[in-house]
C-alpha cells in the first residue's frame, strides 16, 4: 500500500466515524417545532444573519414578519428590497432613529410600546412562520419594554413559529428562553480603521 493509499484509507475511516456521529445526532433531534434564535455580541453580522433567515423562509413560501426596533432614519437595502419586492412580508420599523440621536426617553418609550403593539399580534398569529425582532435587545436593556411581557410573548408563541431576536446583550432571562443563542464576536471591524459604512454590506 502506498503512502497515498494509507492516507486515503485513514481519511475514509475518519469520515465514516464522523458520519456515524452526525447521523446519531440527527436521529436524536426528533422534535419538530419552531425555534427561538438570539443573535447577539459586538461583532458585525447579527441583523444580516436574521435577514438571511428571512430569505430562507421566503424561499419556502413561508409567511414572515419583520419588526425593527431602532433603525428608522437609516434606510437599509433589506428594507428597500422587502418593501419593493416582497409585499407579502409584514414589515414594520420603529422609525425614531437611534436613541443617542433622539435623547428623548419618554418619546423612545412610547415608540417602543407602539412598535411592540405591531410585534405582539405576529407572535400570536400561527400563520406567521418566522418573526424577526431586529435590535429588540436594546428595548430590554434600556427598560423601554417590560421584560416579562416580551419573554411571555416569545414563550407562548405558536409552536410552529420561529422567532429571531437580534442586538447586543439582552440579558440572561432572554438567553434562557431562547433555543439557539449565538454571539458574534468582533475580531476587527472596518469602521475602526476609518472605512465608511458601505451600501449593500453594512446597510
Ligand atoms: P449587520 O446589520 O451588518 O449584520 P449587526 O446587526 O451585527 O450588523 P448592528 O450593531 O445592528 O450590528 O450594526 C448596524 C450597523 O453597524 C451595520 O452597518 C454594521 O456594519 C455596523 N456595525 C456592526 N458592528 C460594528 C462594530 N463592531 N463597529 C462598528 N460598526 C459596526
Ligand atoms: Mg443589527
Amino acid at each position: 500500500m502506498s503512502a497515498d493509499d494509507r492516507k486515503n484509507d485513514k481519511h475514509k475511516a475518519a469520515m465514516q466515524k464522523q458520519k456515524a456521529k452526525v447521523d446519531a445526532r440527527i436521529e436524536q433531534a426528533a422534535t419538530e417545532r419552531g425555534v427561538a434564535v438570539l443573535l447577539t455580541g459586538n461583532g458585525k453580522g447579527k441583523s444580516s444573519s436574521a435577514f438571511g433567515m428571512v430569505l430562507r423562509a421566503l424561499g419556502y413560501g413561508q409567511k414572515v414578519g419583520v419588526v425593527q426596533f431602532i433603525k428608522g432614519q437609516q434606510l437599509s437595502g433589506e428594507e428597500i428590497y422587502l418593501r419593493d419586492h416582497c409585499p407579502q412580508v409584514a414589515f414594520y420599523q420603529m422609525g425614531t432613529g437611534f436613541t443617542w440621536n433622539t435623547q428623548d426617553r419618554s418619546g423612545d418609550i412610547a415608540a417602543a410600546e407602539a412598535t411592540w403593539e405591531k410585534a405582539l399580534p405576529m407572535l400570536q398569529d400561527p400563520s406567521f412562520d418566522l418573526v424577526v425582532l431586529d435590535e429588540m435587545t436594546y428595548m430590554l436593556a434600556y427598560k423601554y419594554l417590560d421584560e416579562e411581557k416580551v419573554l411571555d410573548a416569545i414563550r407562548n408563541r405558536p409552536p410552529e413559529q420561529s422567532v429571531v431576536v437580534t442586538g447586543r446583550g439582552g440579558g440572561s432571562a432572554l438567553q434562557e428562553i431562547m433555543d439557539t443563542v449565538s454571539e458574534v464576536k468582533e475580531v476587527k471591524h472596518a469602521f475602526k480603521a476609518g472605512v465608511k459604512a458601505r451600501q449593500g454590506v453594512d446597510f
